[in-house]
């Protein structure tokens, strides 16, 4: 078992990505290796853990989270609580299936007690009945929400900028899933920068109102959600993705995930292609990390 990173302590490589696309549209990219952090624990989903584990910690209380079946957050969360002690409960959207899949096989080894309910129940996660229950059924504990999507993981996503330099780039870009990283980047940006959310789903719900609420009615205008990498929806993946992924890896040897960071680096480049960025562009990505969502995939899908 790994320990957890100690945010106080930990640095995290920024790696250069250049290539002739770059190099002609006088664009400079890099990328914020979130995801060299720890194996399993890795990207932002420690990030937007990160108070809650905090809080279980002193409170000596237990932890229960929600996710599906190759949710990088339930992963995420049973390492994080194996390695501090804290006892965590995983609500698993779907009924059980014979063969549980290597996230929640991964879950399992860490500890966490799996509970599967059906979709129609899991729809109905965040009414007070239902917390109610839990409450009934497994005591006190600390809930998070699932994708660890709250104030509290937008304030431990806002971390995430103590790791960069703010005034050395222009634009700051993420994928985005319930948006709760890109709110903590935007929350941690400077004015003059633009952050830049690249949606994993074909449209983010309600968009606007969780940024809203997730800043509590801010002001900030430097903020935009594309839409327009999804290759298909959440969790779908095209040839075209994995062919890009591979020569990615093969140019910078930087592994991305096929759900989130590889959409974001298909857009990137095609923006950049189509002079979205003006020449003189600072970008920040963050690999936000989920490298073990890949492992769904049959094994010589990718050349890493
Ligand atoms: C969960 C996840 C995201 C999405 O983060 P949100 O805060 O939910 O928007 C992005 N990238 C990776 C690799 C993830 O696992």
């Amino acid at each position: 078992m790994i320990a957890v990173p100690d945010l106080k302590k930990i640095k995290v490589d920024i790696d250069k990505i250049e290539n002739d696309l770059t190099r002609e549209k006088k664009i400079s990219v890099s990328m914020l290796r979130l995801d060299k952090i720890h194996p399993v624990i890795s990207g932002n989903k420690y990030f937007k853990l990160y108070y809650f584990l905090e809080k279980a910690k002193s409170a000596h209380k237990k932890i229960i989270t929600f996710g599906g079946a190759y949710s990088n957050h339930l992963a995420a969360a049973a390492s994080a609580c194996k390695a501090l002690g804290i006892d965590c409960i995983g609500i698993v959207r779907g009924g059980e299936s014979k063969n549980l899949s290597h996230t929640l096989l991964l879950c399992k080894e860490n500890d966490m007690q799996l509970e599967f309910i059906s979709k129609e129940d899991y729809t109905k996660k965040d009414s007070e009945l239902f917390k109610k229950q839990l409450i009934e059924k497994y005591g006190e504990h600390i809930l998070i929400p699932e994708g660890g999507f709250s104030k509290a993981g937008v304030k431990g996503a806002a971390l995430i900028a103590n790791f960069y330099r703010k005034k050395d780039y222009t634009h700051v870009c993420c994928a985005a899933g319930t948006a709760t990283t890109l709110a903590g980047l935007i929350k941690s940006s400077l004015s003059s920068q633009t952050i830049i959310g690249f949606s994993a789903l074909k449209k983010i719900d309600d968009f606007e109102q969780r940024i809203q609420f997730l800043l509590n009615n801010s002001l900030y205008k430097n903020y935009c959600l594309n839409t327009d990498y999804h290759f298909g929806g959440y969790a779908k993946k095209t040839d075209e993705l994995i062919i890009f992924m591979n020569k990615f890896y093969h140019e910078f040897a930087i592994p991305l995930d096929f759900v989130y960071t590889a959409k974001m680096m298909f857009g990137i480049f095609e923006l950049i292609k189509k002079n979205y960025f003006s020449a003189g562009s600072k970008i920040l990505c963050i690999h936000t990390g989920g490298l073990q969502g890949n492992l769904s995939s049959p094994t010589k899908t990718f050349n890493f």
